[in-house]
């Protein structure tokens, strides 16, 4: 790809986990120097609020091929966690933690066990369900209506401290950081000539990359594109347990509500999925909502103090794939937004990808089925 030396060869809009991963990839593979452009400060979204658990499995079973880019996204977390560390100097926690999920009904009993074998066939993860009585005597946290469960062994880490390790580790390699909020690109033909700041100003470039999460479907009314993508509110609540309760070692998850310990000491409840247009305001509603549901797979909450909740945005997609690859009808420009309840998760994965096309136009991890093109229905209208 020829590559301008106006302002930036890269502009990336967006500071939070997606457009730092891009920017730290794209600085360490190619050398190219991007510039980040981001409104408020970096991780101030939802990749600094996330949960930052990594797993296969979400609130329902993916397809086989989005569960594969999953788990390779999870492998690249463990592959580069040392080097990220060391280039940035913030150690982030990456950490084992066991997951339990429980079933209180002989219905979850069957989808459970089923989904068990296909964690162990298909993904090679070693699942195992228990018995109710050895889920009691090895994960006392648990409530004792559950009818047995499947424990796995995932990973975590924290989340804000991610998104800034990569930040950093990208500023050491020459990535820039901006504060701008971009309101639109101006372009001669089918490429951009620069982006548009609020204060009237613009930043040359004629490679723009909308990582901008759930923002991204304003940014791509830019380019002449609607794209079927919902901000998807969640909240989590912290809480502090009594100073006589230890924490648990293992998180529980059921549905949308999970018990989650950090490796950094806090413990998380969480969460809902709220379509409520870009309104991130907590609510006292959902606080409650969260705490009777992680009540109910965990009793011995009854005893955790509230500390603070939050409350942030998910780019959520009408299929729940992340959107990535090429603008259609525009040279140079990509989108890397709609990862939905997994950012966290898939940050190396799609940064990698994304700045492999930006750099060659290509790359090894396949991006296909993440291309805008797939909604069909979308009669696109480019400008
Ligand atoms: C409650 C909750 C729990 C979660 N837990 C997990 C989890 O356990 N594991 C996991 O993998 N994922 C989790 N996620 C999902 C994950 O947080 C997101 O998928 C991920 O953070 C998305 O990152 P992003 O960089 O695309 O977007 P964001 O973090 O939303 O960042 C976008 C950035 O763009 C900036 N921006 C927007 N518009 C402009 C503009 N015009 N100009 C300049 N800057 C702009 C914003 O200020 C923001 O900082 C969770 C999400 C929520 C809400």
């Amino acid at each position: 790809m020829h590559l301008s030396k106006t302002n930036a060869d890269v502009v990336i809009i967006g500071g939070g986990v997606i457009g730092c991963s891009i920017a730290y990839f794209l600085a360490k593979n190619h050398g190219i120097r991007a510039i980040i452009l981001e409104r408020d400060a970096v991780a101030s979204a939802a990749s600094g609020s996330a949960a930052g658990e990594l797993a296969a499995l979400g609130r329902r079973q993916y397809s086989d091929d989005f569960s594969k880019f999953i788990l390779a996204g999870i492998q690249m977390h463990g592959d580069l966690y040392e080097e990220i560390v060391q280039i940035s100097g913030i150690d982030y926690l990456l950490s084992d933690i066991e997951q339990v999920r429980p079933a209180f009904t002989s219905v979850e009993v069957s989808e459970l066990k089923e989904q068990m074998v296909w964690q162990n066939s298909f993904l090679g993860l070693e699942a195992e369900w228990l018995k109710t009585t050895d889920l009691r005597s090895d994960y006392p946290w648990i409530s004792h209506n559950v009818l047995g469960g499947v424990v796995t062994l995932e990973k975590q880490l924290e989340s804000y401290a991610f998104c800034i390790a990569l930040l950093q580790a990208g500023e050491t390699l020459g990535v820039r950081l901006k504060t701008a909020n971009v309101v639109g690109v101006a372009s001669e033909g089918n490429v951009v000539t620069g982006v548009k700041i609020s204060d009237g100003g613009m930043v040359g470039t004629n490679c723009v990359v909308l990582a901008n999460g759930p923002w991204a479907s304003i940014g791509a009314e830019w380019f002449g594109h609607a794209i079927p993508m919902i901000p998807l509110k969640g909240q989590i609540v912290h809480t502090a347990t009594a100073s006589d309760l230890d924490l648990p070692r293992y998180s529980i998850f059921h549905n949308s509500a999970y018990v989650l310990p950090k490796p950094g000491g806090d413990l998380l409840l969480g969460t809902t999925d709220e379509d409520v247009g870009f309104n991130n305001t907590p609510t006292e509603d959902a606080k409650n909502l969260i705490m009777e549901a992680a009540l109910r797979l965990a009793p011995s909450l009854l005893d955790a103090e509230v500390r603070y909740i939050t409350a942030c945005l998910r780019a959520y997609s009408s299929d729940g794939l992340p959107i990535l690859g090429k603008i259609p009808g525009w040279e140079g420009s990509y989108f890397a937004t709609g990862h939905g309840h997994k950012g966290i998760t898939l940050a190396l994965i799609t940064g990698n990808a994304i700045a492999d096309h930006v750099a060659n136009g290509e790359s090894q991890i396949d991006l296909k089925n993440f291309a805008l093109t797939r909604f069909q229905n979308l009669q696109e209208n480019i400008t």
